[in-house]
């Protein structure tokens, strides 16, 4: 068994639309980024390298690479998840936190799980995703950005 641990945060901006966990989600700012923004699903695919000892995702997408502009982060999840069965290892489960002051998250978890399940090539018993604020404190608490935590369990 071998365990993982990632963690990501971007900036809320307006005229971006907001996607997180592989879920687009009806707001009026987004999260900058050169790929999507899906900060969960880049802190997911951290997660997934640290267990497999293979890096972190800047290394294997970099963002000075224009191929991965406004890269949808679904198809990179799945070619890290490609990267770690090509190591011999599987996923045991993942779980995940997403920090948001704003939006409310809670209508989404379903199928942010369903989908990250999917590319996980698990089953969504084996994703958990838990979204909280911050209690207004921090930059997530001033709405200044999103933030999210992962860990990973290899077989
Ligand atoms: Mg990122």
């Amino acid at each position: 068994m071998r365990i993982g641990h990632g963690y990501d945060a971007h900036r809320l901006v307006p005229g971006r639309t907001l996607v997180l966990g592989g879920v687009k989600i009806e707001f009026d700012r987004g999260l900058e980024a050169h790929s999507d923004g899906d900060v969960l699903i880049h802190a997911l695919c951290d997660a997934l390298l640290g267990a497999a000892g293979l890096g972190d995702i800047g290394e294997h997408f970099p963002d000075t690479d224009a191929a991965y502009r406004g890269a949808d982060s679904r198809l990179l999840l799945r070619r890290v998840v490609e990267t770690v069965h090509a190591a011999g290892l599987g996923v045991g489960n993942a779980d995940l936190t997403v920090c948001a002051q704003v939006p409310k998250l809670a209508p989404h978890i379903g199928k942010m799980r369903e989908r990250l399940a999917a590319d996980l090539e698990v089953g969504p018993d084996q994703v958990n995703i838990k979204a909280t604020t911050t209690e207004r404190m921090g930059f997530v608490g001033r709405e200044e950005g999103i933030e999210a935590h992962a860990v990973v369990l290899l077989t």
